[in-house]
């Protein structure tokens, strides 16, 4: 077990990505606090069409430990009150998982200014705000470590003036986080996943999945446990030496392009 006791938060825990990081983290021993909206899984229309569970039952089923903690990282009080309250209930805290995200279709035209807000203010401020709180934590902790999950569109355009440049942000900001927080011996990383069969899919139509897996080197589309495996690389002890890093996890979709 490489997280044996390691206390973790995972944002966005409750669904998809998050959830399959927060199961694979349980794998290897971790305690995890889920922060999220709702403690109830999103079903997808097209994925993920199957799952009632919350996840932090499915951690105790592993074995593990595990917390839901409700918490919009578009609101700093929230968030706050989320790390204090994780330290509280685990004695600490060593890994910030921030993979709360949304994605709202529309090109510069069609997408709205309030819209760009939101989707900014989840996924780039969100993540400064879940970043600088967790600091002062992550600093006492003996093997800090920092993952935000990005995209690989954060490597070309075609995803929304609001979402790929916000990812785009992610993959500037860990290099920035991972020169100031190294010193304090505290890795700061990002993975950058292609298309992973989650909920967040919905929008797309039928003929814009089939394109993206033509898109995609290996025959498949990934799955949750696949950033949860590359998330337990990176928190544990094998990926010490690795900061300011941006892991592409993505079946061979940006070889590509
Ligand atoms: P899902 O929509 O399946 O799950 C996202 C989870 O985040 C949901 O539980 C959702 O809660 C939660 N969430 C949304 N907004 C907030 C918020 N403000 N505060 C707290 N929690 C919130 O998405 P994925 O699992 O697919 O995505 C996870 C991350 O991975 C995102 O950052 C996404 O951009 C990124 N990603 C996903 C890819 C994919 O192909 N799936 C590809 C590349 C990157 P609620 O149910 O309340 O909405």
């Amino acid at each position: 077990m490489v997280l044996k006791d390691r206390i973790a938060i995972i944002t966005g825990g409750s669904s998809g990505i998050g959830r399959g990081i927060a199961l694979e983290f349980a794998r290897e021993g971790a305690r995890i606090a889920i922060a999220d909206k709702q403690e109830t899984p999103l079903r997808g229309k097209y994925h993920e069409t199957d799952v009632t569970t919350p996840t932090v039952a499915e951690i105790e089923k592993l074995g593990a430990r595990g917390i839901f903690l409700q918490t919009d990282v578009a609101d700093e009080s929230q968030v706050a009150h989320t790390l204090n309250r994780t330290v509280e209930h685990f004695g600490g805290l060593d890994i910030l998982v921030n993979n709360a995200g949304i994605h709202i279709p529309g090109g510069a035209q069609a997408l709205s200014i309030a819209d760009w807000d939101k989707v900014v203010g989840v996924n780039l401020r969100g993540v400064f705000v879940a970043t600088k709180l967790a600091i002062p934590h992550l600093k006492r902790s003996k093997f800090g470590r920092m993952l935000q999950i990005a995209s690989v569109h954060a490597y070309g355009g075609g995803a929304g003036p609001a979402y790929a440049p916000a990812k785009a942000a992610i993959v500037n900001m860990v290099r920035d986080t991972a020169l100031e927080l190294g010193p304090f011996g505290i890795t700061v990383n990002a993975i950058c996943p292609g298309y992973i069969e989650t909920a967040i899919q919905d929008y797309l139509t039928p003929e814009q999945i089939e394109e993206a897996l033509e898109k995609t080197a290996l025959p498949r589309f990934g799955l949750p446990r696949d950033i949860g495996r590359a998330a337990v690389f990176l928190a544990s002890d094998d990926a010490a030496w690795i900061t300011g890093a941006s892991l592409l996890v993505d079946g061979g979709f940006a070889a590509g392009v």
